[in-house]
C-alpha cells in the first residue's frame, strides 16, 4: 500500500506560519482581509465563499463579500472592481467564477490589480509564473500540488512529471513550475493519445482532468507517484480523477480525495493574502 500524502497535515504546518504572520501583521495595524465578489446567487459560490470565511477566520483573516445581482452590466462590474482596488482595506481580491454570460471573463481578469491578484487570473502573473519569477502570485492549486511535493520531501529534479490537464488555472501553470524545478514535464489533455502509456511512464503524476475515477491501474507503476487535483460530486460524495481503491495499493505515494491537494489550496490563498498585505 502507498504512503498517503496528507494534504490536511501540510495545511496544518501551514496553519501555523500563517497565523504568526497575520499577528506580526496586526501588530503594525494591517489586518490582513481578501474581497470577495460575486455575481448572482449560484448555490456553489455560496457555500464557497462560507467555507472560505470560516478557513480564513480560523487564521485571523478577514474576508468581505461585495455581492451584486445577476443582472449588473460589466460596465457597472468592472467600476466596483476597480473601486474595490483602490480601497487599502482589502489586500486580496477574488472574483466567483462563472461570472454571467453578459460580462466578459477578459474584461474581469483585466480589471483586477495585479499587487491584489491572490488567485493569479491577470496575464501580469500569469506571465511572472511562465517566466519563473519569485515575487508573483501563484495559482492556488498548482502552488499547492509543488507544495505537497516540498512537504513530503519529493524532489522533482530529473524526474519525469506527467500532468493531466492544461486549464490557466491548473494544468499549464502546474507544468511550468515542474519545469522551473527540472522536472521533464508532458502535458496531455483530451486529444492525448495513449494516455494510460504516457501516464504509466511518470515518476510523478497529476490528475487534474475534472474526470472522476480517470485515472486507473493501468496509469501507474511501482514507483509512482500521484496527486490527485479532481474534485467531482459523484452521487453526493466527493470524488478525485484518481480511482484511490484500485491505484493506491500498486504505487509509491498518492494524495486522496478529500484531504489531499484541495486541503493545501485554501492554505496558499491564505499565504498569498498575507504576502499582499505584507507588500503593502
Ligand atoms: P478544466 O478547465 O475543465 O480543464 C480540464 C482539463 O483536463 C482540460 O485541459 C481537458 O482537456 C483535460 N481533460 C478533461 N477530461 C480529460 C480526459 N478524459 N483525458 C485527458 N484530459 C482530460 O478544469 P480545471 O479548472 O483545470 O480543474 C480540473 C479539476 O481540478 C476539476 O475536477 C476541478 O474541480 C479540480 N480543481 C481542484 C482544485 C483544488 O483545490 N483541489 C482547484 C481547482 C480545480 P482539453 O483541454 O483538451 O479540454
Amino acid at each position: 500500500m502507498a504512503f498517503i500524502m496528507k494534504g490536511t497535515d501540510v495545511a496544518q504546518v501551514k496553519k501555523q506560519g500563517i497565523i504568526k504572520r497575520v499577528e506580526a501583521l496586526k501588530e503594525r495595524g494591517v489586518s490582513p482581509t481578501l474581497c470577495i465578489i460575486m455575481v448572482g446567487d449560484r448555490e456553489d459560490s455560496h457555500a464557497y465563499v462560507k467555507g472560505a470565511t470560516k478557513a480564513l477566520a480560523g487564521c485571523g483573516i478577514g474576508c468581505h463579500l461585495a455581492h451584486y445581482p445577476e443582472d449588473i452590466s460589466e460596465h457597472r462590474l468592472l467600476e466596483e472592481i476597480e473601486a474595490v482596488n483602490k480601497k487599502p482595506e482589502y489586500h486580496g481580491i477574488i472574483v466567483m467564477r462563472p461570472v454571467p454570460s453578459a460580462i466578459r471573463w477578459e474584461a474581469v481578469e483585466e480589471a483586477i490589480s495585479p499587487a491584489k491578484d491572490v488567485d493569479c487570473i491577470t496575464a501580469q502573473n500569469l506571465a511572472g509564473v511562465f517566466k519563473g519569477d519569485t515575487d508573483v502570485f501563484y495559482p492556488c492549486t498548482a502552488k499547492a500540488v509543488v507544495d505537497m511535493l516540498d512537504h513530503y520531501e519529493i524532489n522533482a529534479e530529473g524526474k519525469k512529471a506527467v500532468v493531466i490537464g492544461r486549464s490557466l488555472v491548473v494544468g499549464k501553470p502546474l507544468a511550468m513550475m515542474l519545469l522551473q524545478r527540472n522536472a521533464t514535464v508532458t502535458v496531455c489533455h483530451s486529444r492525448t493519445r495513449d494516455l494510460a502509456e504516457i501516464s504509466s511512464q511518470a515518476d510523478i503524476l497529476v490528475a487534474a482532468a475534472g474526470t472522476p475515477g480517470l485515472v486507473g491501474p493501468d496509469f501507474v507503476n511501482e514507483n509512482s507517484i500521484v496527486l490527485d487535483v479532481g474534485i467531482n460530486m459523484v452521487d453526493g460524495k466527493l470524488k478525485g480523477d484518481v480511482d484511490f481503491e484500485r491505484v493506491a495499493p500498486l504505487v509509491s505515494m498518492i494524495s486522496p480525495v478529500p484531504g489531499g491537494v484541495g486541503s493545501v489550496t485554501t492554505s496558499v490563498l491564505m499565504e498569498n493574502i498575507v504576502t499582499a498585505a505584507e507588500k503593502k
